[in-house]
């Protein structure tokens, strides 16, 4: 059966030409054919030529590309680009690791498969589609992740509902689409967390702050510590393994607080050093007297669109001035933006900007990123989102 053909306007064959994986509504000329949601289609220049392969999506996206070549999407392009994705993940030490379980499989665009995000928990799968065309192949992604991981994968959970487009969104119930719940914890880096894909936030866990929690056991020997925004307590029990001598978890939600206590307990509770509040971060961070040696900030993406964006930088600011001036002198802030339409100069400015207000003498020590589980594709720049700043407060 032919395929859909997306006709592109002349000149908009560029992007493509340099491997960018999106095609704008924009961009195209025509569509011959009957398309439909989620349909797979081909991109033809104006010239008739081929240009890629991918899922059609109405909206600003039209398409998200899945080949550059001409080629079936099926059980084959399925097995050989979750095999590759996880020959990757063996190769950084995640896969097959018995000190980590959870990582994430395949992270969009970064793996070739824009619109797809498969984490894994011990032996299970967590995925989420934020398109029509990665929710309906859903049934050979499952086939596909079974051949390739064979006994080291028991269930897979499809966590799709707060990421599908629309209207899609109200139709779908998340559930098992093989096997079922396995408890945890799991393991990364050596320590124990649950992770609870079915209520939690993202799939279950942060699993995007590994390297960044491994860099803070480092400097937090001794140390008082304040994990702001703390969600599951990733880096409160990083902090305490990490030898700190004091560790404050402060997150707005209940659910999150009671989680962080959970996964303190499970890594031996270390007794009196740790305490959690339910509190909103600015609120917090006004009205307490305390100082801190280390502070973490990590608080939610401030921009979700273009628009946002001012709000976001001047959240950011804010933030970050609020923290810097319950710092002891010598102490070392680790400060995040996870904000894709933030840029890691935008944030870094606005990090500027509170120093000055502050009148602290900041340096910077580290720049730092997405862990390399969440490859970020040369050609799609877009796909880098995390964006973190460790720096040494005087
Ligand atoms: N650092 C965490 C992830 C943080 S996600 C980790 O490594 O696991 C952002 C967290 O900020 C969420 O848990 C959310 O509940 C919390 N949050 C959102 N708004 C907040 C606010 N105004 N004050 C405090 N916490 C907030």
């Amino acid at each position: 059966m032919k395929r859909p053909g997306v006709i592109l306007k002349k000149g908009k064959e560029a992007s493509l030409m340099r491997r960018h994986p999106w095609v704008f509504s924009g961009a195209i000329q025509t569509i011959e054919g009957d398309v439909a949601e989620g349909d797979v289609v081909e991109v033809i220049d104006h010239k008739n030529r081929f240009l890629a392969t991918g899922h059609y999506q109405p909206g600003s996206i039209a398409v998200r590309v899945l080949s550059f070549g001409r080629e079936p999407i099926g059980g084959n392009f399925w097995r050989k680009k979750l095999e590759n994705a996880l020959a990757l993940r063996r190769e950084l030490g995640l896969a097959g690791s018995n000190h980590t379980s959870m990582y994430r499989l395949v992270h969009g665009e970064g793996d070739g498969l824009p619109g797809l995000i498969v984490d894994i928990y011990g032996r299970t799968a967590v995925m989420q589609a934020h398109t029509a065309g990665m929710m309906r192949s859903a049934g050979e992604i499952v086939r596909a992740l079974r051949e390739i991981m064979g006994e080291n994968l028991k269930a897979v959970y499809n966590k799709s509902r707060q990421t599908l487009p629309g209207r899609m969104r109200e139709d779908h119930r998340d559930g098992y689409l093989y096997g079922e719940k396995e408890e945890g914890p799991f393991l990364e880096s050596g320590l124990s967390f649950f992770a609870d894909w079915e209520q939690g936030q993202k799939t279950g866990f942060y699993i995007d702050q590994r390297e960044n929690r491994k860099l803070l056991g480092k400097f937090v020997a001794g140390k008082k510590v304040l994990n702001m925004f703390g969600h599951s307590g990733g880096f409160s029990v990083y902090a305490l393994q990490g030898g700190a001598r004091v560790v404050h978890t402060v997150d707005s939600s209940r659910t999150a607080i009671d989680q962080a206590e959970e996964n303190l307990r499970v890594n031996s509770g270390f007794p009196g050093r740790h305490t959690a509040f339910v509190a909103d971060a600015m609120e917090y961070l006004k009205n307490i007297w305390d100082r801190y040696d280390v502070i973490v900030l990590d608080p939610p993406a401030y921009a979700k669109h273009g628009e946002a964006r001012q709000n976001a930088l001047q959240g950011y600011r804010r933030l970050n001035q609020a923290a810097l001036e319950k710092m002891e002198s010598g102490g070392m802030l680790f400060t995040f933006s996870c904000s894709q339409v933030v840029s890691r100069e935008q944030f870094r400015r606005s990090v500027f900007v509170a120093a000055a207000t502050a009148g602290r003498h900041v340096r910077i020590l580290y720049q730092t990123a997405q862990p390399p589980d969440h490859p970020v594709s040369l050609y799609h720049p877009e796909g880098e989102y995390l964006k973190g700043l460790i720096l040494r407060v005087e």
